[in-house]
């Protein structure tokens, strides 16, 4: 027979492919249909759905995204902000701490020498899901400790300007934010 090739059934490999694919990719509503809705599919047909799913875009980082505050993980310290995008919608990001002496060499989080905390942009992606798996939040005094300690506030990296902030190691904006009062 010559159609045994064509009407051979999907393999398991096929089928635990194109599962991986559906839970991975953006796929839309009519194609997921039309793949989970089949019951019977052919080895063919499943190729055709594993290359249309490889065409669907990838989908963002799944989990929870870190709450707003300090973070510490790996040696390192991350400020988790977030911005309001045109269409209203809230963006969590991370900024990594870089600690500088006083005469500017880099020095590690906690060396006394450190004199100045610069915000950086993190090389990874995705640290604010990281954060949120294995990061451990500062609480808040630690927070106000190292905004006193480098005279801005730690949460949005502001100089605290007002002096009943610079008393208090940390902006009321920020505070309310990450969770005080
Ligand atoms: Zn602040």
């Amino acid at each position: 027979m010559t159609t045994t090739t064509l009407s051979r059934p999907a393999s398991e490999a096929q089928k635990g492919f194109i599962i991986g694919l559906l839970a991975e990719r953006e796929v839309s509503p009519a194609l997921r249909e039309e793949i989970l809705a089949a019951t019977t599919m052919t080895s063919s047909q499943a190729t055709g759905h594993i290359t249309a799913l490889k065409g669907c875009p990838r989908k963002a980082p799944s989990g929870t995204a870190a709450d707003l505050g300090v973070w510490e993980a790996d040696g390192a310290l991350y400020a988790v902000r977030e911005f309001r995008t045109p269409s209203q919608e809230l963006v969590r990001y991370a900024r990594v701490a870089r600690f500088a002496a006083l005469d500017g060499t880099e020095v590690s989080y906690g060396d006394s020498a450190a004199h100045r905390v610069d915000w950086i942009r993190p090389e990874a992606k995705g640290v604010v899901y990281k954060l949120a798996g294995s990061g451990r939040k500062l609480t808040i005094p630690e927070i106000v400790a190292l905004s006193i300690q480098f005279d801005s506030c730690f949460v949005c990296g502001r100089k605290l300007d007002v002096l009943a902030s610079k008393e208090r190691g940390i902006g009321p904006v920020c505070l309310a934010k990450i969770g005080g009062c």
